[in-house]
């Protein structure tokens, strides 16, 4: 398969952070990769601009380091590295006080897309659009890149919209989240909307109910402190699994443009029945033979936070009405899994009799790892015996399904970085559509912290709570068990 690569626009990439944990990690290598694929024109530039006092080759080099950490010996060209690290400079700057603006606005060029990722802490953003403006490093063409969390309730979101709208237009501003730039979530959208098999079934009709799972294996260890203040809702539901949600639910937009998918999200988050505590099941960790509880790890002996959560939600409209969405994250689990399944309902009648047993029809969408897509399909067991039905597979795992590209799937984030330079915000959430999510998300929250509900206690290395179980039980149904 040939490989088409277009090389986005010339531009001035400023990396606020560039020296912390996602720079490293997920930002640089993934700007890489982008480079090394042909998809960074000659004259783009990339800023690191940090607290840490480092000059351009200081930079490189703790570039050259992370890249190495991350990305394996074969998957390098040592003189692609070189080159792209020729493209680095470094900015010592103070986001919030005077330090480094003047040497910032110096560095830019002028007639290039000039975008600026914020990967530092949600305190500093209002500090940086606003740096920004007065120093008149952004203009028109810029645009600014905002990571998560987008505020912690609805109020705080919403001032930070505020701010931001006071120095850059909406569709200037971009606001990530990962899960929307994984190639299967895209595939997501190919599958429903660019086949004519599936959509005719995606509804009430056919589908009894869905599940979406993020399984994690780590703790919160790290970044406890943190996490003890947001816990599963709002760390993973209001965003990434929400976003997932959406993405199923919502009605084929007229266009795959950024605001005819956008809108119709919305709609969705509008549509989402409130729900009350029998249909929420709390979680958090206790300790393991070598890991410990997770009070010790949030250092909070009290902490009535949830390290797990399962839902159960209803989508109050035409479509989905009577189809539940069954929903559940959480971290130190069995294994580090995530999928959506559509699971459709029984055939209406079985020809085969009682004998040829229950089936199923069930679309997997696999998100991590081994992305891929797989279709349950119901035939006869081959050989003599009589009719014996099994369920086999139809895959579309990338790898597969499309040689060694499909291996060299790009990362979540270089994809949504170049969409940030290609100007196009269809992978990005819109002001509203955050604010809408939050509105659903804070009763649920003011809820339980109203009853201070305490989160049951589940074994490392489960998969949650028991009572997580019995949300689906209640209904004759079970959860999909989640391989690695
Ligand atoms: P980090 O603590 O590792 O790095 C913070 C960076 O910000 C450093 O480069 C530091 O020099 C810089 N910085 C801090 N204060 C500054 C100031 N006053 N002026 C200039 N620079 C300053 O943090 P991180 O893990 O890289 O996270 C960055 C952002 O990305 C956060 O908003 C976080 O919530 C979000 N995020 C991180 C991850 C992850 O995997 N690390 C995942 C999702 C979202």
């Amino acid at each position: 398969m040939v490989s088409r690569v277009i090389p986005v626009d010339p531009f001035d990439l400023v990396i606020f952070g560039g020296t912390g944990d996602l720079a490293r990690r997920k930002i640089l290598p993934g700007l890489y990769r982008r480079f090394m694929a042909g998809q960074m024109p000659e004259t783009a530039r990339i800023v690191g601009a940090a607290r840490s006092e480092l000059d351009d080759d200081g930079y490189r080099k703790m570039v050259r380091e992370a890249i190495e950490e991350v990305m394996p010996a074969d998957r390098r060209d040592a003189e692609a590295l070189d080159a792209f690290l020729d493209r680095l400079s470094y900015v010592p700057i103070d986001a919030s006080g005077k330090g480094g603006w003047k040497a910032l606005a110096k560095a830019m060029r002028k007639d290039v897309i000039r975008a600026f990722y914020f990967s530092v802490g949600p305190s500093l953003f209002g500090a940086l659009a606003e740096r920004l403006y007065e120093h008149k490093i952004a203009g028109p063409l810029s645009r600014i890149v905002v990571e998560k969390p987008f505020g912690r309730d609805l109020e705080s979101a919403k001032a930070l919209n505020m701010t931001l709208a006071q120095h850059f237009h909406e569709s200037q501003i971009y606001r990530i989240d990962h899960y929307l730039g994984k190639e299967t979530v895209q595939n997501l959208m190919a599958v429903r909307f660019g086949n004519v098999l599936f959509e005719p079934l995606w509804n009430s009709q056919f589908v009894d109910h869905i599940q979406i799972t993020v399984a994690e294996t780590v703790g919160v260890g790290g970044r406890g402190a943190y996490y003890d203040r947001a816990g599963a809702m709002r760390d993973m539901v209001q965003n990434h699994l929400m976003q997932l949600l959406c993405l199923i639910a919502m009605e084929p937009p007229s266009r795959f443009t950024p605001d005819a998918v956008r809108d119709e999200k919305l709609k969705v988050i509008r549509a989402l029945d409130t729900i009350g505590p029998e249909d929420i099941v709390r979680g958090q960790y206790v300790a393991g033979p070598e890991t410990a509880a997770y009070t010790e790890d949030a250092e909070n002996e009290q902490s009535l936070t949830e390290s797990f959560i399962a839902l159960k939600i209803g989508v109050s409209n035409w479509r989905w009405a009577g189809t539940p969405f069954y929903l559940r994250t959480g971290k130190r689990l069995r294994t580090r899994a995530s999928e959506i399944a559509i699971v459709f309902k029984d055939a209406p009648h079985s020809i085969f009799g009682e004998e040829a047993g229950r089936h199923r029809n069930i679309l997997s969408i696999r998100l991590q790892p081994n992305e891929g897509i797989t279709l349950g399909v119901t035939i006869k067991e081959p050989g003599p015996g009589g009719m014996r039905l099994v369920d086999v597979p139809l895959d579309m795992t990338f790898a597969d399904a499309l040689g060694p590209e499909g291996e060299d799937v790009p990362d979540a984030y270089e994809r949504l970085i170049m969409d940030v330079i290609r100007g196009n915000q269809t992978l990005f959430m819109r002001g509203d559509e955050v604010e809408a999510a939050w509105s659903w998300t804070d009763p649920i929250i003011a809820a339980w912290e109203r009853r201070s509900d305490r989160p049951h206690p589940y074994e490392p290395g489960s998969t949650g709570p028991e009572e997580a179980q019995i949300l689906l039980h209640r209904a004759g149904r079970r959860w999909r068990e989640i391989k690695e």
